[in-house]
């Protein structure tokens, strides 16, 4: 849903025109320029994900050689 910018009142995404106070809605103009928006917000969030990845495998990297470390240990420990 979006908002009549003359009265507030929703209206659905493909309304030209509001239901209540019947004027035209601006951002219906420009349909072709709108759909560029969505690709742009799907860039930032595929580059957010691979941050997060990133991240996920620096953790990796530093905690699996500290587990393996703790388990050497600890089967060192069982052996004795
Ligand atoms: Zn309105």
């Amino acid at each position: 849903m979006r908002y009549c910018v003359f009265c507030g009142v929703d209206i659905p995404l493909d309304a030209n025109y509001c239901q209540i106070c019947g004027k035209k809605q601006p951002e219906c103009e420009t349909v072709s320029g709108d759909e560029e928006n969505p690709s742009a917000e799907n860039e930032q969030e595929t580059k957010q994900e691979k941050a997060i990845s990133n991240k996920v495998i620096i953790a990796a990297v530093i905690v699996l050689p500290l587990l393996v470390a703790v388990v050497t240990v600890a089967i060192v420990l069982l052996l004795k």
